[in-house]
């Protein structure tokens, strides 16, 4: 006979929430399915270092899977899948569903830009035998976080007659890399004056690029024409090309399991692409939903989602809109009926720096998705405070599909704070929540996040898109 439990024991079961591991609750089977969902997972970590190869991904497996280009005004077919190919660097994947769309969409909006280097437009230089490149941080980095690590650089030439060149250097096995220097602790005594935020400054973020000079008529002409020349015959670029360029220095070492167990990924870029591929995946798995379903992999968001391939352009509007519009229904009813996740990382409480967090309000690795009501900062400024009433319905949504869920918030009150996608989609007058993978480390060139919180989002996704 099991002891009966005290009093005290059945209320707080019945009354109080608890946190709860997801190895407490997941079979060994579910967390071996997990895993193998996260070996794709690392593929795409590797293969997509930009929002530019992200968008190109998703691009190639959507058509793979059968996804046409959508046309403006067409009439299409419930179960038919369409994408929209915004500029090369965002994109919507959608399968239209039985319903009417004024009954609303079930969309998922994740970001697939995530913090860098980008090289500035006049950025080779000579200097002191080397040949160097100037850059401009993209994102909100620690930028000491950046010198003395392998780099990779990976982006696309445009030159002046439109021909586009790829260049992605620094990820082959027998590729050569880039670095930033940092000085020597020896010399360091200023240095290690200096603030954190200005251990390495802004202008020091200069990547190496070569040292061998050229060498014409005995003169040593440095080693920025050497590099020019090599340019030239192996992309046919010149410098002034490099103006209309978007070069992007990105970690170049590969996304790995951590820790003995494996249980924990590490890898650049995981902000946001952790939540990217399974929103993806998640609508992949959609044939012939109940109301459509709408995944928007989106550009721009590290840099407050300007730009037109950022979501405070109008390019996930105008598709609604359109795609309304084309099926006979009318947008203004499709947007107020749209149910929609932010899909974004969240901070997980780091037991090194448990300060930074409201212990009763972080989210921890390994206990699910997280759900965010708002972000923002200093009282939830630039925030969009999702309503009870959409909360309580995705609760509902993701216990009803057995995904494990924690709430959260991004750390203390005054600690600081961030904002997501959720304040760009709320201006559509849709109903718009934040929920994501923990990460630690964010924003680092190394960032983790835990395989079956990653496992979770991808059923979280899935039961949102098939929610009745
Ligand atoms: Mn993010
Ligand atoms: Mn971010």
């Amino acid at each position: 006979m099991p002891e009966e439990k005290s009093p005290a024991e059945q209320l707080k079961e019945s009354l109080c929430r608890r946190k709860q591991h997801a190895c407490e609750r997941l079979t060994p089977e579910e967390i071996a399915r997990g895993d193998a969902f996260c070996e794709g997972y690392k593929a795409f970590l590797n293969t997509c270092k930009t929002e530019r190869e992200a968008a190109a991904w998703l691009l190639e497996q959507a058509r793979a899977q059968g996804f046409v280009p959508w046309e403006d005004g067409k009439l299409y077919a419930p179960g038919t899948k369409l994408y929209v190919d915004n500029r090369g660097k965002s994109v919507i994947l959608a399968v239209l569903g039985k319903q009417s769309l004024e009954l609303g969409v079930r969309m998922a909006a994740a970001h697939i830009d995530s913090p860098r280097l980008d090289l500035k437009p006049q950025p080779l230089y000579d200097d002191s035998g080397l040949g160097l490149a100037k850059t401009h941080y993209y994102g909100g980095i620690k930028k000491y976080q950046w010198a003395a690590i392998p780099l990779a650089l990976h982006g696309v030439v445009v030159k002046k007659d439109g021909a586009a060149v790829r260049i992605a250097i620094g990820d082959g096995p027998d590729d050569p890399q880039f670095c930033v220097t940092d000085l020597l602790p020896h010399l360091a005594k200023e240095q290690m004056e200096r603030t954190l935020a200005k251990g390495i400054a802004g202008e020091e973020l200069n990547l190496v690029i070569g040292c061998r000079p050229l060498l014409l008529e005995e003169k040593n002409e440095g080693a920025k024409l050497a590099i020019l020349r090599m340019l030239k015959e192996k992309y046919d670029i010149i410098e002034e090309d490099l103006i209309s360029a978007e070069l992007e220095v990105v970690p170049a070492f590969a996304a790995r399991d951590i820790g003995f167990d494996r249980g924990l990924i590490g890898g650049y870029g995981q902000d946001d692409r952790v939540c990217a591929y399974p929103a993806a995946m998640a609508l992949f798995g959609c044939a012939a939903p109940e109301y459509t379903a709408v995944a928007v992999l989106t550009d721009k968001e590290e840099i407050g989602s300007c730009g037109n391939t950022g979501l405070g352009a109008n390019y996930l509007y105008d598709f609604l809109v359109g795609l309304a519009l084309g099926q006979g229904a009318n947008p203004r009813k499709l947007l107020r009926a749209a149910k929609c996740l932010s899909a974004d990382v969240n901070a997980a409480l780091d037991p090194t720096f448990p300060s930074v967090m409201d212990s009763h309000n972080a989210a921890l690795l390994n206990h699910g998705v997280v759900l965010t009501k708002y972000t923002g900062g200093g009282g939830k400024y630039s925030s969009s405070d999702a309503s009870a009433e959409f909360l309580a319905w995705v609760r509902r949504v993701l216990d009803d599909a057995g995904v494990i869920w924690q709430a959260g918030e991004l750390g203390k009150v005054d600690e600081g704070g961030g904002g997501t996608v959720a304040a760009e989609l709320a201006k559509l007058n849709l109903d718009v929540i934040d929920l994501g993978v923990p990460v630690l480390s964010m924003h680092s060139p190394f960032e983790l996040a835990a395989k079956t919180d990653i496992h979770m989002l991808r059923n979280a996704c899935a039961a949102f898109f098939a929610a009745p």
